[in-house]
């Protein structure tokens, strides 16, 4: 996610302030905190995305579909479809080789 300066329109960074993280302008002196109540809300959101694709018990009653692993050309994978940043952006989809030896985990 991109933040443009209200100010000057240059790009933001984030930063790590004394209380919470922060936008901050490299050009000018342009700050904006982001409270915790929004980085509590982020940043363990994704977290929750990894742990979902890293535990096995997630791929399980999972639908599969004819995708091609990348790995070892089984013609079938194991799919997942999750909303990992902001709703108003499009789904990523996750997939899981069908085949037991391979296995292999990709992303659209
Ligand atoms: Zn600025
Ligand atoms: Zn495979």
């Amino acid at each position: 996610m991109l933040m443009f300066c209200p100010t000057c329109a240059n790009v933001l960074v984030v930063e790590e302030g004394p209380n919470c993280y922060r936008f901050a302008c490299n050009t000018c002196p342009f700050i904006h905190n982001i409270t915790r109540k929004i980085s509590s809300k982020k940043f363990p959101r994704l977290k929750e995305v990894d742990d979902v694709l890293g535990g096995a018990a997630a791929w399980e009653n999972v639908d599969s579909t004819e995708e091609k692993c990348p790995k070892c050309e089984h013609p079938r994978a194991y799919f997942m479809q999750i909303q990992t940043r902001s709703a108003d952006e499009p789904m990523t989809t996750f997939y899981k080789c069908c085949s037991p030896d391979c296995g292999h985990r990709w992303r659209d």
